[in-house]
Parts: structure tokens; C-alpha cells; sequence
């Protein structure tokens, strides 16, 4: 027999991150439709949870310690005693807590309704929910609804590599944010920008921290002035200990101690680390699709299982929608809010070529120093429009906070320009203050700006940002 729904909605959300969320507040609250969003965990998803919003501020808190290390360079007589971690973390952990509830609060002020649970397809523009109290506990009851209009915006998770013995002894990108105490020595598996953020977090606090890569340099999708630099500046400028051309082959835990001993082979052969307090693998996240019942009602999912939605969010199956990291096209919270708006507005504001435009999407890596980029990479920008039709503007240079200090931090700039006009289709900063600076730059970028825009701005004295717009 059929279930009979408990109640009809306009617009039923599966998920309430960041992609979610946006989405059914614009429906419910601009287009005033009758919105349900379903949600398992703690409402904001990744982001306000287990991603964007404690990682800054966990980098706040090294950029600080570093801050405070340079202060003697410029007189200040600081003594940089220690760092109460768990203190720090307790303050944070509050702050993401009130995020939540602010999250609930405006779900009420639009009129959303709010359901705890797990969600599962069942087909026929329904949906079961397994039910849930607001703090994740199960209340062993279901309940089906359904709607004219479905969205999956289930995000995903961090992976695991299963076939290392002992991998279960290290955390993932989740576990950091419950780490209690500050471990005295870490190891980060990934050359991606979470290994790279949470590796550079560790250093700069005061761990000893290990970073096992595959290659020779991390962030290897980005421009390879920015890999070179940073890589370089991790190992010799932070004093990071950079383990390249790496695996790792064997985990062990002393019961006793608690602590790890990493087996892994190298570029300089195998080796063995002990005494580790935290190992964290950061090498790739899945979507979360597990229980969603995807097969039975036909969504189309690529090899890696991700759910295939077109320029507008449609999956295959009529009336359901999929944005955000479980789509996977580009996994970062102002997309998923982005994408999640425009779907409303084409759905419910009847703006039917409302999307999102996916190209020139800036974003940033909050290392240290902090990276930013829009655009194409160099060898992207020469693969798509010819050597012949590719200028390159670049400088590196030691920014002027650093006169006072006996280190130095790396500043380097690149600017990708194509075609007779140097139209930019590719900026590439790294140095303090990158990821506030590219913000404008995006604008600008985005609205098709030439060299010769950048050009014709005038110079604002004394900034690091001055010598992207006097590059010759
Ligand atoms: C460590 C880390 C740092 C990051 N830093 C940044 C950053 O600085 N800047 C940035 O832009 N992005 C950052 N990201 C990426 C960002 O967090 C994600 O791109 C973003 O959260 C994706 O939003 P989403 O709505 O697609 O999914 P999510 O935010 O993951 O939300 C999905 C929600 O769906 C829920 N859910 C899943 N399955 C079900 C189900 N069956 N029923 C009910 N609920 C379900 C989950 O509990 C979750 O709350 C970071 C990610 C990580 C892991």
C-alpha cells in the first residue's frame, strides 16, 4: 500500500547546509512558499559546523601566535607564553552553538518548517524521514511527506583510506574540531587546501607537524607559481616537516599512551614516526548519498557518486534538484548558497533562466600566508587559448610588514592575461592579506576587466595589493 503522506509541501530541502538553507529561506521567505527542510545533523551543515566557520577562526587564533611572535621585530616586549587550547576551544565551540540556533531562529522567521531527521526518497515526489530531536538524537519514529518540489542538498564527507592497516587510529577534517587538547605532534595526510589549512594551523601554533604528500608540491590544482612558493615556504620559511613522493603503510596504536606510530615510505625511503598524538587524512571527501535511495527513483549519479544535476539544478528525474558538495561540481559554501538562491528564484520567482554562472568563481586558501584565485591557472590559460595568445604578468616580492622582522614571508603575484585586449582570465596572489584583497579583484575580473582596467586604476600607497595594478 501506498504511504500516505502527513503533509504536502510547495518545496521539501534534504539537508540544511549551506546549500539548503539558502534555498528554502528564499522560497519561504521571498516567494512565501510552504518550505519543509529536513536536517540530521546540526543545522549550517559543513560550513558552519565542521568547516569554514571553525577553521577560521582556528586560523585567526595562529595568525595571531605568529602576529605576536613578529610583534618583537616591530619593539613590543611579548613574551608568547603558551596556548590554552582547550579554553580556545570551548569559546569557539559556544560560537558555533549560537550559530545554530540563529540558523533555527531564521528558519522560523521565514516561515520554513523545520524537521529533524534523516531524509530518504521513496519515490513519487515523497519523502520519508527517520525522526530525529534537534540535537541528532533518534526518536525511532518515520513520517512521509511530500511535495511538488524536491532538493537534495546533502553535502558530503570526509573519506578514509580503508586499505592502510590501522587507518581507523587517524581522524578526518571532523575529528580536528573535537580535538581537546593541543597535540605535540601531528601528522596531515592530503596536499589539498584542507591538509594545507589545518597542516599550516597545527605549525603555526606550535605542534610539531608532518605533512605527507604524494608529490613533490600540495594544491595541485592551482597555478604552479602558487604550489612552488608555498610549498617551498612551508618546509623552509614555517619549518614544517614536508614529506614528499609519500605514503603511508602501516598505523599502529600504544594502547597504553595512546599515541601513533605512522609507517611510511618516502622520498627519502621508509621511515617510521612515533610518539604521534593526532593523524589526520584530508585526502578527499564523497558525497553523502548513502541512504537517499537514489537507484529506486532513477537519480543519475557520475562514477564517483556524485548526483549529476544540469546548468539549472535538475537531476534526471523531474521536480528534484541537486546543488551544493553533493553534486560536487564545486564544493565551497557560497556556491552551494548561490546555486541554492537561483534555483528558488527560477522555481518559485518565476525567473526561468535564473542559474548559476560557474565560471570565474574566486576563492581562497587560508594557509600561511593566505592564497588567492580566480580564473584560469598559466598552463590551463595556454592549454585553452595557445601559447601565442597568452601574456603573463608576475612579481615576488617581500611585503613591507616584514621589514621590521628578521624573517621573511613570500608575497607573489600573477596575473593571466589572453588575447590582443589582455582580457584577465586568471589572477594568482599569495602573501598577507590575499584573501580580503581578492574579493575587488573578483569584481573585476568577473565584469571582464583587461590589464589595461587594472591599469587605469590608481595605485593606493603603501599596500601589497598597489603592484597588481603597476605590473609591467
Ligand atoms: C574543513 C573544511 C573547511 C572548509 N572551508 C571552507 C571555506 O573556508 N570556504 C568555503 O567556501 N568552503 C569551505 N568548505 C566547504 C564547505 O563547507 C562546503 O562546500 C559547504 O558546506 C557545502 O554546502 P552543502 O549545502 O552542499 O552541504 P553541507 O553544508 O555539507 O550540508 C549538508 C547537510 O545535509 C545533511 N544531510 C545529509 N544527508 C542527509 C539526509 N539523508 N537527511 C537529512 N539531512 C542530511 C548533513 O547533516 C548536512 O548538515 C570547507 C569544508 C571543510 C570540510
Amino acid at each position: 500500500m501506498a504511504p500516505v503522506p502527513r503533509k504536502h509541501f510547495d518545496y521539501l530541502v534534504i539537508g540544511g547546509g549551506s546549500g539548503g538553507l539558502a534555498s528554502a529561506r528564499r522560497a519561504a521567505g521571498v516567494y512565501k512558499k510552504n518550505v519543509a527542510i529536513i536536517e540530521s545533523g546540526r543545522l549550517g551543515g559543513t560550513c558552519v559546523n565542521v568547516g569554514c566557520v571553525p577553521k577560521k577562526v582556528t586560523w585567526n587564533a595562529a595568525f595571531i601566535r605568529e602576529t605576536m611572535e613578529d610583534a618583537k621585530g616591530y619593539g613590543f616586549d611579548v613574551d608568547v607564553k603558551g596556548f590554552d587550547w582547550r579554553h580556545f576551544v570551548e569559546k569557539r565551540d559556544a560560537y558555533v552553538k549560537r550559530l545554530n540556533g540563529i540558523y533555527a531562529r531564521n528558519l522560523n522567521n521565514d516561515g520554513v518548517t523545520y524537521l529533524p531527521g534523516r531524509g530518504r526518497l521513496l519515490g513519487d515526489k515523497m519523502v520519508e524521514v527517520d525522526e530525529y530531536t534537534p540535537e541528532g538524537e533518534k526518536l525511532g519514529t518515520k513520517a512521509v511527506y511530500s511535495a511538488d518540489h524536491i532538493l537534495i542538498a546533502t553535502g558530503g564527507y570526509p573519506i578514509f583510506p580503508k586499505d592502510i592497516p590501522g587507518y581507523e587510529h587517524g581522524i578526518s577534517s571532523d575529528g580536528f574540531f573535537e580535538i581537546k587538547e593541543q597535540p605535540k605532534k601531528a601528522v596531515l595526510v592530503g596536499a589539498g587546501y584542507i591538509a594545507v589549512e589545518l597542516a599550516g594551523i597545527f605549525q603555526a601554533l606550535g605542534t610539531e607537524t608532518h605533512l605527507m604528500i604524494r608529490g613533490d608540491t600540495f594544491l595541485r590544482h592551482f597555478d604552479p607559481m602558487i604550489q612552488e612558493t608555498l610549498t617551498k615556504h612551508y618546509e623552509t620559511g614555517m619549518g614544517m616537516n614536508l614529506h614528499r613522493q609519500s605514503k603511508q603503510t602501516k598505523i599502529e596504536k600504544d594502547e597504553k599512551t595512546g599515541k601513533l606510530r605512522v609507517h611510511y615510505e618516502d622520498s627519502n625511503g621508509a621511515g617510521v614516526l612515533e610518539d604521534v598524538d593526532t593523524l589526520i587524512w584530508a585526502i578527499g571527501r564523497a558525497p553523502e548519498v548513502g541512504d537517499l535511495n537514489l537507484q529506486k527513483v532513477g537519480i543519475k549519479q557520475d562514477d564517483r557518486g556524485f548526483i549529476v544535476a544540469d546548468e539549472y539544478q535538475n537531476t534526471n528525474v523531474e521536480g528534484i534538484y541537486s546543488l551544493g558538495d553533493v553534486s560536487g561540481l564545486v564544493e565551497l559554501t557560497p556556491v552551494a548558497i548561490a546555486a541554492g538562491r537561483k534555483l528558488s528564484e527560477r522555481i518559485f520567482g518565476g525567473h526561468k533562466d535564473s542559474k548559476l554562472d560557474y565560471t570565474m568563481i574566486p576563492s581562497v586558501v587560508f594557509a600561511h600566508p593566505e592564497v588567492g584565485t580566480i580564473g584560469l591557472s598559466e598552463p590551463d590559460a595556454r592549454k585553452k587559448y595557445g601559447d601565442e595568445n597568452i601574456k603573463v604578468y608576475k612579481t615576488s616580492f617581500t611585503a613591507m610588514y616584514y621589514s621590521m622582522l628578521e624573517h621573511k614571508g613570500p608575497t607573489s603575484y600573477k596575473i593571466v592575461c589572453a588575447g590582443p585586449e589582455e582580457k584577465v582570465v586568471g589572477l594568482h596572489i599569495l602573501g598577507l592579506g590575499s584573501a580580503e584583497m581578492l574579493q575587488g579583484f573578483g569584481v573585476a575580473i568577473k565584469m571582464g576587466a583587461t590589464k589595461k582596467d587594472f591599469d587605469n586604476c590608481v595605485a593606493i600607497h603603501p599596500t601589497s595589493a598597489e603592484e597588481l595594478v603597476t605590473l609591467r
